[in-house]
């Protein structure tokens, strides 16, 4: 690793808190004996010192005590019983004993207080409190930092009542898919072991958040009837180097006593950030990393033969993660748990709705239409939402009205803070996605369209048109690589003959298009003004330090100009390609955006129906490259 280690200084925060300790102590030491006598009780009621001296002189008092702070003095009381005792605060006045004299009061000054009191006061008391203190903070730290080993995960092990099974999720049906399999290497691992077969120990549960992820972990626990163990990354990192890969270690012992169970990590990625991305630069990257590393170290400890504890890890960045994690034995299997589509956000709905009496005329596929980009926590949060507004209404049913309200306020704090199309974005967004299935459709090189979809998707992408290779591809003809470019443009193409008007969205889409041609140029040679010339650096830059390097080879102005020209050629032929293709087949993009526009998603024998009606512009055995 390259990674340079910083000189440890675990113990900083600790000396630190030492001389806070040490500094309140010595406060405390310093107060006490001047607050404790003040402490003590003392005669009421106070009276000004100018009623005090009236008193004296009218002959109402018979004795007073004079310290340096008071003056405590008594009245005449009647027949002959003592008066009331009371106090003045003593005033610098020359005259006082004077007149105390001329009155003939009995005067005497405070008696010394006790040497014994003043010792105590002084020198017992104070070390008394600096111990306890000290044992204080000592049994506070043992609580914390050293036992801080302790695991905090929290154990679910299941009840009847509170059990959590795949029937409570919806509209992540590929994730539950995929999760039967490891309940059933759960429920009986002797089936796949005997075998042969490698048992997964990670599972990596990839989505943004809301989507159901810590629920699939717990229904994957429920459906198994294991223990499930659950954690947050962020727990992990601590303020001291190393109780991190202690907890880590405790995690799994305790994980394999009950084994078979699962280890539920949430957030994966606050331990697990790549390691090269220079985020391990910061002051905790030691913390971190040790953490990480015990984690591999635990993972690839329980070999076959073990038993049965599976890892279920969750993040909405995976591209984030240290390579290391991902490796074969690891975290190899990555689960995409999306947000749902109209299909399943009206299934999520019925299993909310179930929970709320809900009023006759509430449809909810019409509410799963309403909302594209809601995620499962989005939903249960809507159905809630209007459950309140019902109750606010004093009605006895949740009725449509409160869920045509409540979607507008779940929809104002969403669009704060993610991604929910207005009706025209999708519009722009249905036709876009349609585009590039059009062209996708007839030019060669990017594979079948097998799904479009106008579901915001990840964190970037608004749509999208899912293309798959038909078979495995090592080499690419030129005509592939224009093929491409030109599906790539569809959407923006599709856009501008709509519309008449371009948006931001496609500006991913040109960034593609634009490095494939340049790439077709300066690296595969496919020019024919260039020639068979490689005018990039390959393979140097980013490896062993070369990265100054110039990317490219030493160019003249000329050749640089006619790289330039040459690769905006490809891409506005590509252009014109899409846009002959879109306007040839203009109904037909109508159709199936209008279509999709209602469903959200073509996919399968549906798609294909319907793109096999796409026809080419020009005669297809016209060369592409004309
Ligand atoms: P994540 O872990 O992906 O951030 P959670 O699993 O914690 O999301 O989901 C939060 C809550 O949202 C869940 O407790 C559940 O009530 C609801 N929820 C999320 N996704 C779904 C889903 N697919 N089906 C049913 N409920 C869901």
């Amino acid at each position: 690793m390259s990674i340079k280690k910083k000189p440890k200084f675990p113990n900083n925060r600790l000396i630190g808190n030492g001389l806070l300790i040490l500094a309140g102590v010595l406060l405390i030491a310093y107060l006490v004996p001047r607050l404790v006598p003040r402490l003590v009780p003392r005669p009421k009621p106070r009276v000004p010192y100018s009623l005090f001296i009236q008193q004296v002189e009218n002959g109402q008092v018979v004795a007073v005590q004079i310290d340096s702070e008071q003056i405590l003095y008594r009245l005449k009381g009647e027949e002959g019983k003592p008066g009331p005792l009371l106090a003045t605060t003593t005033i610098n006045d020359s005259q006082l004993l004077k007149r105390l004299e001329d009155n003939k009061v009995l005067f005497q000054a405070a008696p010394p207080q006790s040497r014994w009191f003043a010792i105590i006061l002084n020198w017992v008391i104070p070390p008394i409190i600096l111990v306890a203190a000290f044992q204080f903070f000592m049994n506070r730290n043992s609580q914390g930092a050293l036992s801080m080993s302790k695991n905090k995960a929290k154990v679910y092990i299941e009840g009847e009542s509170d059990k959590i099974t795949f029937a409570d999720i919806a509209g992540v049906e590929e994730a539950k898919t995929e999760l039967t399999e490891i309940v059933d290497f759960l429920k009986t691992p002797q089936r796949f072991t005997e075998i042969g077969a490698r048992i997964p120990k990670g599972l990596l549960l990839v989505g943004p958040p809301g989507t159901g992820k810590t629920l699939l972990a717990k229904a994957v626990a429920g459906e198994a009837g294991v223990p499930f163990f659950s954690i947050s990354g962020s727990e992990f990192v601590e303020l001291f180097v190393g109780t991190g890969a202690a907890r880590v270690r405790d995690l799994f012992g305790e994980a394999k006593k009950k084994a078979p169970c699962i280890i539920f990590i949430d957030e994966i990625d606050a331990i697990g950030k790549s390691r090269s991305s220079g985020n391990f630069q910061s002051g905790s990257s030691d913390e971190r990393e040790q953490t990480l590393n015990q984690l591999l170290t635990e993972m690839d400890g329980f070999g076959a033969g073990d038993l049965t504890v599976i890892i279920l890890a969750a993040t909405n960045r995976p591209e984030a993660l240290d390579a290391a994690l991902l490796r074969p034995g690891r975290f190899d299997r990555q689960v995409l748990v999306d947000r749902p589509d109209l299909v399943g956000r009206e299934a999520i709905l019925n299993i909310y709705a179930k929970k709320v009496k809900l009023g006759e005329d509430v449809d909810l596929h019409k509410i799963a239409v309403r909302t594209p980009g809601f995620g499962g926590a989005d939903l249960a949060n809507l159905v809630n939402e209007a459950a309140l507004l019902a109750a606010r209404n004093k009605r006895e049913t949740v009725a449509k009205e409160d869920f045509a309200e409540a979607i507008e306020r779940v929809v104002a704090g969403l669009e704060k803070r993610s991604r929910v199309l207005s009706d025209r974005e999708k519009k722009i967004v249905a036709y876009h996605e349609v585009g590039h299935a059009l062209v996708g459709a007839l030019m060669p090189g990017s594979g079948k369209v097998e799904k479009i979809s106008i579901v915001p998707r990840g964190m970037a992408a608004l749509g999208y048109t899912l293309q798959l290779p038909t078979e495995d591809r090592f080499l690419r003809d030129e005509q592939e690589i224009r093929g491409q470019i030109a599906t790539l443009l569809g959407g923006r193409a599709a856009e501008e003959i709509v519309f008449g008007n371009i948006t931001t969205g496609a500006s991913g889409d040109l960034q593609k298009a634009t490095d494939f041609a340049e790439q077709m140029v300066t690296t595969y040679g496919m020019s024919k003004v260039l020639g068979p010339l490689a005018y990039e650096r390959r393979g140097k830059g980013g490896f062993l330090g070369e990265n100054g390097v110039n990317p490219r080879r030493l160019l003249s102005e000329k050749t640089a100009e006619a790289i330039d020209n040459e690769v905006k050629e490809i891409v506005e032929k590509a252009h014109q390609q899409a846009l002959d293709i879109l306007n040839h087949n203009r109904d037909l993009l109508e159709s199936i955006s209008q279509q999709i526009l209602e469903q959200e998603v073509i996919e399968g024998d549906n798609l294909y129906q319907l793109l096999e009606q796409v026809k080419y512009p020009w005669d297809k055995q016209l060369d592409l490259n004309k």
